[in-house]
């Protein structure tokens, strides 16, 4: 039996500092509570950072997925491919627009839309693909990419876990037609809520943003400013996904602290697969060579055929025996029940979403976790598999 920790350790945990606390402080008294001079900063920085032409930063990355495909055209009768081991709001913003969801399986290899599986699942009402960079790595952007040219397809990345992530050197955000971040609390870039849309398509960017704030002609966000205007014009039924200054001070401070967040990712990333590797019952996360793995996630698989022990015994053990917390990604989306009755998914029909699901479970992994906490979740797993193999 290995050592227990006092105190739970939770899945995750947000990395705020003093310096987060005193610029949204600063921000509170500037006298702009909503979009402003903040959130310009912040798309300007993150302009830079992803090398794409436009961020416009909004609410969520559920809003950004919505409002690209929106702005695109897409709606009823038409389909968008993705893969269903997502976050269900991939696949609910497809459905919000009127458009239906196609799933193409994972490559267990990578974890990622399997490229190979695409073409077959065109039909002549496919209008787009949303792959998903799962876990931090990216999709096989090339390969998708053609898929895409040949069929005249819009490509929309759900880069949700793909802050940092590079494919062949080239940073996600400039690199499909559009690409769709979160900054939700547990992400590797954390404002409470919020997201940001990139593209380099110029009429795509402003239509977005005119969606994003009611429909409203451009500059309506600095209407009560100095040099603003109080006229504006509506130009089509827009929504109301703007993010606002005080999410984007969290942000512009998360920024400058990115490379060490993610320096820090990749060393506990490290601790776990030296510590794990030996252990027949255990499947490391695939790593593959494209470019830089962002390590949103530590996704570990407990090996059906060496393990004495289910995915669901281990999850349980770790949170009552040991007090640390674990999550599950994902519940493949054709699984729940909305999709199950509306489009008649059966779960054998995705086979390797369907299998990985069953034998996973995401380790805590966060900058803010101390040596200590890393160290109690490895001997807390291992303690836990050698425990159930000496007991079978
Ligand atoms: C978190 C997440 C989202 C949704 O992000 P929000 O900012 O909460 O809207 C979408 N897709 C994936 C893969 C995610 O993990």
């Amino acid at each position: 039996m290995g050592k227990k920790r006092a105190q739970f350790l939770p899945y995750a945990l947000p990395f705020i500092e003093q310096e987060e606390i005193d610029e949204v402080i600063g921000t509170l008294k500037s006298g702009w509570l909503s979009t402003g001079p903040k959130v310009r900063q912040f798309e300007e920085e993150f302009q830079q950072l992803t090398g794409a032409k436009h961020a416009i930063a909004v609410n969520s990355c559920t809003a950004a997925l919505f409002l690209a495909l929106k702005a695109r055209g897409i709606g009823a009768g038409d389909e968008v491919i993705t893969t269903p081991l997502t976050f269900c709001a991939t696949a609910n913003t497809i459905i919000h627009t009127g458009a239906a969801p196609v799933f193409v399986d994972i490559d267990p290899a990578t974890l990622n839309l399997d490229a190979e599986k695409i073409e077959a699942a065109i039909t002549p009402h496919t209008k787009a693909i949303v792959p998903v960079h799962f876990a931090g790595q990216s999709c096989d952007m090339d390969r998708i990419l053609a898929i895409a040219k040949k069929y005249d397809l819009f490509v929309l990345e759900d880069a949700a876990h793909a802050l940092y992530t590079t494919y062949h050197g080239q940073p996600v955000g400039s690199i499909g037609d559009a690409t769709a971040f979160s900054f939700y609390a547990t992400k590797n870039l954390a404002t409470g809520e919020g997201g940001m849309l990139t593209t380099n398509d110029d009429a795509l960017a402003a239509r977005i943003r005119r969606l994003a704030l009611h429909g409203m002609s451009k500059g309506a966000w600095n209407r009560y400013g100095e040099k603003g205007t109080w006229y504006y014009e509506v130009e089509e039924p827009g929504y109301k996904m703007n993010m606002f200054d005080v999410q984007a001070s969290l942000g512009l401070v998360q920024l400058n602290r990115l490379d060490d967040m993610q320096a820090r990712r990749e060393q506990i990333a490290k601790a776990y697969n030296q510590a794990f590797q030996k252990e027949a019952g255990l499947i490391l996360p695939p790593v593959h060579q494209d470019g830089r793995h962002a390590w949103h996630l530590y996704v570990l698989q407990v090996n059906p055929k060496e393990a004495f022990i289910t995915r669901d015994e281990l999850i349980d053990q770790l949170q009552k025996e040991y007090k640390i917390g674990t999550s599950v990604h994902f519940i493949p989306v054709h699984l729940h029940p909305y999709y199950q009755e509306t489009y008649h998914y059966s779960p054998e029909d995705f086979p390797e979403s369907l299998a990985y699901y069953k034998q996973t479970l995401s380790l805590p992994l966060y900058p803010s976790m101390t040596d200590e906490d890393v160290q109690d979740v490895i001997t807390a797993v291992l303690s836990i598999l050698k425990e159930q193999r000496a007991s079978s």
